[in-house]
């Protein structure tokens, strides 16, 4: 059974016999010594409407843990005025039975008055000029939204990992650097994106994608495949090659399609040589996707 847990007093508590990694076994009982043994926490943070991109985080956390707590938190924080924080979908009988079917232990589902009660003015974590290039461009305040809800997570459920999916490749990167910088003590896991057969990577915003916007859609895993073919030939010519594709789909409308240094998100210029990361966002009529690739360019 999935223990749900709905405010931080309650997850603290719940929490405590296994957090860092110490579960007293055994009580004492006849005057026997109790029992100890490691138990690992593993942290999957998502905002709900589970799919099997999620599913392949909890296995990836069950791996490295005896204990899968699961977040499912819409966070208000991350949404602009203009976003889709209203419509975002909300199926949490499903999502539960999906926890039940991976035999996670613990579900925490907050409500908005218990992750921030004053609601006028709140501590933000700034991700500072990495959150305002890519992603940031369009979304300026989003970056911020994440790092603060995902250090209140960290604080309250104190795990031992924490999985993040490739899919939202520079939030992976803010938040990794997001532990360094502010020493959280944690490891941070990755697992690689998972797609639909046809390509598109699995996302719950997919379910806002009706008709001929489905078929549209494909224009970011297509833009992302010309560049990887046209990586041999160079950062303009990859680059052109993935443009290409979304000019011929009248419904995408593109935001960016960059490379970047994989290991450093860094801008890339023409001659760059090694493993880089192609990114791209567009909007299929009011629906916003991300999705990205790792290419080789050079030799
Ligand atoms: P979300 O619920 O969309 O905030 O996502 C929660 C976590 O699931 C994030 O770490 C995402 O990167 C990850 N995720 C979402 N979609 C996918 C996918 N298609 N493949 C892998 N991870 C994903």
């Amino acid at each position: 059974m999935t223990r749900i847990l709905k405010t931080v007093a309650d997850t603290r508590q719940a929490l405590e016999p296994i957090r860092k990694g110490t579960k007293v076994l055994g009580r004492i009982v006849g005057g026997r010594i109790p029992v100890s043994a490691k138990h690992r926490l593993a942290l999957v943070p998502t905002m709900g409407a589970l799919h099997d991109g999620h599913r392949e985080l909890i296995r990836l956390a069950r791996e490295h843990a005896d204990n899968v707590i699961v977040s499912l938190y819409v966070n208000p924080l991350q949404f602009a005025p203009d976003e889709d924080f209203e419509k975002y979908p909300r199926p949490v009988e499903q999502d539960l039975a999906m926890l039940e079917e991976e035999g996670v232990e613990f579900c925490f589902m907050p409500a908005d008055e218990e992750m921030y009660p004053e609601h006028e003015e709140v501590t933000i974590v700034s991700a500072g000029e990495a959150g305002r290039i890519l992603e940031g461009e369009f979304r300026p305040t989003h970056f911020d939204g994440v790092l603060t809800v995902v250090a209140k997570l960290f604080n309250i459920i104190d795990p031992d990992v924490a999985c993040f999916g490739e899919k939202d490749a520079q939030q992976l990167a803010l938040v990794r650097r997001m532990v360094d910088d502010l020493d959280f003590p944690l490891e941070i896991l990755a697992a690689p994106v998972v797609r639909e057969a046809d390509g598109l990577a699995r996302s719950s915003r997919n379910t806002y994608l009706q008709g001929e916007d489905r078929a549209a859609a494909l224009s970011l895993s297509k833009a992302l495949s010309a560049v990887e073919a046209k990586a041999g030939e160079g950062v303009t010519v990859a680059l052109a090659a993935g443009k290409e594709i979304y000019e011929h789909e009248a419904l995408a409308s593109m935001d960016y399609l960059e490379l970047v240094d994989a290991a450093s998100f860094a801008p890339i210029s023409e001659g760059f040589q090694g493993e880089a990361l192609a990114l791209t966002a567009a909007r299929i009529g009011t629906t916003r996707l991300i999705d990205n690739r790792r290419v080789q360019l050079g030799a």
